[in-house]
C-alpha cells in the first residue's frame, strides 16, 4: 500500500522502557509503520535540558533502543537514530530561533511546568526545547507527528515556525506538519495514583523478568476503599482492572469485573492472574530482546545505519534552508 506520508517522533533516552511508555507510545509507533514512512528518534540532545536525564546517556540510549527495536520497530523500513548523529538539527535550531519570539517560548504552557520541575536548573536550553523539537520534525519534512494532547502546543508552535520562516525568506522550503493526535492513555504507576514513570519509581519495565515482573504488581494499589478480602471491591476505581483490559481475555475481564465486585475474587489472586498474563503478552518481545542484546554490534548497526539515511534527508533540507535564506 501506498505510504501515507512521513511520520517523525522522539523520545528522550531514559534507558529501560515501561509499561507506559509501550501502551502510550511504542505500541502506535510500530503502528503506524504500516501506513507511513516513519522516521523514530532518540533525542540525546533534549535529554540535556534536564539533570536527572544526563547521565547513563549511551546506557539509557542502548536499552531504549533495544526495547524499541524487540518491540517491532522495522529498522528495514523505519529510520532509527540518535538526535546527536544527525548534527544538522543543531544548525536549524539555531536559525529557527531567529524568527521564534522569546515570549511565544516562556508563554508555553509546557515551559511553565519545567520551571516549576526544575527550579535550579533554568537553562537556555531549556527555553529553546520546542526550538530543537521544531528543527527534529522540520529537518524531515514529517508531515504528520504522533504526540499526545500535552504536546499539542509543540506542534501548533513548529506550525508557526513554518509559516514565519517560508514567509520572511518567501519560500515554501519548509512544510507545516499536521498533529496526529493519539489517545494516548494514561497508564497509572503502581501507586495507582500517579502517572507510571520512571522518576516515581512506580513502574514496571517492560523487559523486567516474569519473577520481577510479579512482585511489582503484587505492590499494586487497587480499590483503596477494599480493605478485607471479604470486602465486595469497585473495579471501576482499579489501576490493575484498567491494565486487565489491555492484558487479559474478554473472558476473563468479564470474570474479574463480576467476581471482584461481590468479594468472589480477591485482589491478591486478581493480580496474580494479571501478572500471569502480562508475562504471557511480553514473552515474545523479551525473548526477541534476549536475542537481540547478545549482539549489542547489531544495535549500534542500527542506529548508524539509521543516521545515515537520516543524515541524507537532514543535508538535502538544510541545503535548501540555507539557498532560501541566502547564506553564502
Ligand atoms: P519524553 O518526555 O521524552 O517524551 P517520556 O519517557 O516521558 O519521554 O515518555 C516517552 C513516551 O512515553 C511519550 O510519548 C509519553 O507520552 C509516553 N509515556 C510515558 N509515560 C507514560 C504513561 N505513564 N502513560 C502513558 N504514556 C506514557
Amino acid at each position: 500500500m501506498a505510504s501515507k506520508g512521513r511520520v517523525f517522533s522522539g523520545a528522550r533516552p531514559t534507558g529501560r522502557q515501561h509499561l507506559g511508555n509501550y501502551l502510550g507510545a511504542i505500541k502506535n509507533y510500530v503502528a503506524l509503520q504500516k501506513d507511513y514512512d516513519c522516521i523514530y528518534c532518540i533525542v540525546d540532545l533534549h535529554a540535556l535540558t534536564t539533570l536527572d536525564t544526563t547521565q547513563n546517556l549511551r546506557e539509557n540510549t542502548y536499552e531504549m533502543a533495544l526495547d524499541w527495536l524487540a518491540a517491532g520497530i522495522d529498522p528495514q523500513k523505519t529510520i532509527l537514530f540518535v538526535q546527536s548523529n544527525v548534527p544538522e538539527v543543531t544548525e536549524l535550531h539555531t536559525i529557527l530561533s531567529m524568527v521564534t519570539p522569546l515570549g511565544k517560548l516562556t508563554d508555553l504552557p509546557t515551559f511553565k511546568e519545567k520551571i516549576r520541575e526544575n527550579p535550579n536548573n533554568i537553562n537556555y536550553g531549556l527555553v529553546g526545547y520546542p526550538v530543537l523539537m521544531s528543527a527534529d520534525i522540520l529537518l524531515y519534512k514529517a508531515n504528520a507527528v504522533p504526540v499526545g494532547v500535552d504536546q499539542a502546543p509543540h506542534i501548533e508552535f513548529a506550525r508557526e515556525v513554518v509559516r514565519t520562516f517560508n514567509h520572511r525568506y518567501n519560500t515554501n522550503v519548509l512544510v507545516e506538519p499536521e498533529m496526529k493526535v493519539t489517545e494516548v492513555p494514561k497508564v497509572l504507576g503502581i501507586d495507582g495514583k500517579n502517572k507510571m514513570s520512571k522518576s516515581l519509581d512506580n513502574h514496571i519495565e517492560i523487559a523486567a523478568t516474569p519473577e520481577e515482573t510479579l512482585q511489582r504488581v503484587m505492590k499494586m494499589v487497587t480499590d483503596p476503599a477494599r480493605q478485607r478480602r471479604s470486602d465486595p471491591g469497585n473495579p471501576d476505581v482499579c489501576n490493575v482492572f484498567t491494565l486487565h483490559k489491555v492484558f487479559s481475555s474478554p473472558e476473563e475481564v468479564e470474570m474479574v469485573n463480576r467476581e471482584c465486585r461481590r468479594a468472589g475474587i480477591g485482589c491478591v489472586e486478581d493480580k496474580q492472574l494479571f501478572a500471569k498474563n502480562l508475562n504471557a503478552a511480553l514473552a515474545p518481545f523479551r525473548e526477541k530482546r534476549a536475542e537481540l542484546g547478545r549482539n549489542p554490534d547489531y544495535v549500534f548497526d542500527v542506529l548508524r545505519d539509521g543516521a545515515k539515511r537520516a543524515r541524507v534527508i537532514a543535508q538535502q533540507t538544510m541545503a535548501e534552508v540555507r539557498a532560501a535564506i541566502g547564506l553564502f
